[in-house]
């Protein structure tokens, strides 16, 4: 198994990332793509210490639409940042985690839109793959992705929240989805109702640790090696076996990020 994304960086790990680590290898788990905040001094101090600590560990560079509004000057320094990264750190395999969230507006729109935009082309111009975070921003979304990406764009949504619609959009554009411990959550119907249109050849899985840990451990601090829980879950919701899943997600995961 995989997971595709983690923020191993956090401070929510700083105190014992390396059993952190351990516990995933020992759950079977082959390779982490750690997210790592390029506008965040401290995560990129942390992000030092913890890449080292497995060869099975990759990374993204990017800046959040929460962390946007410092660009609002000048939205390419935030794709500036991301690309000073790429360049200086080799396990950098995607940019990410970038997008729009208009469910907090911790950026104003504009803004984000324009750092989302500037990301974008990077990301094409790189050609690395992206890490998209989007919620309640749909229609935005797949504009920015179409109208800066210009049909180079490719990627994965990750920690998918929406519902089938935006799963088929997603979709055509060529992206992949992933799904998180929201698919375990009771309230989760129309995520779920996604998981199960998703081709096994577009699917990947993820924990978004420290975040979003599935039913039974909804609340605590989430960790990679408890992944497992959202393959089962996926597995279930689309009838097949649980290895048909793992195996696809691992496949899927190489191909886009290349480890
Ligand atoms: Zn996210
Ligand atoms: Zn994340």
């Amino acid at each position: 198994m995989v997971d595709s994304h983690a923020h191993l960086a956090d401070e929510a790990f700083s105190a014992d990332v390396e059993a952190v680590v351990q516990r995933a290898r020992a759950a079977s788990l082959t390779g982490i793509l750690c997210v790592v905040d390029a506008s965040d001094p401290g995560e990129l101090i942390r992000a030092h210490g913890v890449l080292p600590l497995w060869e099975g560990l990759r990374t993204t560079s990017g800046v959040h639409p929460h962390r946007a509004a410092p660009f609002a000057a000048r939205p390419a320094e935030a794709a500036e940042l991301a690309d000073a990264r790429i360049q200086a750190e080799p396990l950098v395999r995607a940019v990410g985690e970038v997008g729009l969230d208009y469910h907090y507006d911790f950026a104003p729109r504009d803004v984000q839109r324009a750092v989302f935009g500037e990301q974008v082309r990077l990301a094409c111009d790189r050609g690395l793959p992206l890490v998209i975070h989007t919620r309640d921003a749909d229609d935005d979304t797949i504009e920015v992705l179409t109208r800066e990406g210009k049909g180079k764009a490719r990627g994965v949504f990750h920690c998918f929240s929406g519902d089938a619609r935006l799963a088929r959009r997603a979709l055509d554009l060529g992206f992949y989805v992933s799904f998180s411990g929201i698919v375990t959550f009771p309230k989760a119907g129309p995520v779920r109702d996604a998981a199960a249109i998703v081709p096994l050849d577009r699917l990947l899985v993820e924990t978004d640790a420290p975040y979003l840990a599935p039913v039974p451990h909804r609340g605590t601090r989430n960790e990679p090696g408890r992944v497992g829980g959202v393959v089962r879950a996926l597995a279930g919701i689309r009838g097949i076996d649980v290895q048909a899943v793992a195996s696809a997600s691992v496949a899927n995961y190489c191909t886009l990020f290349a480890p």
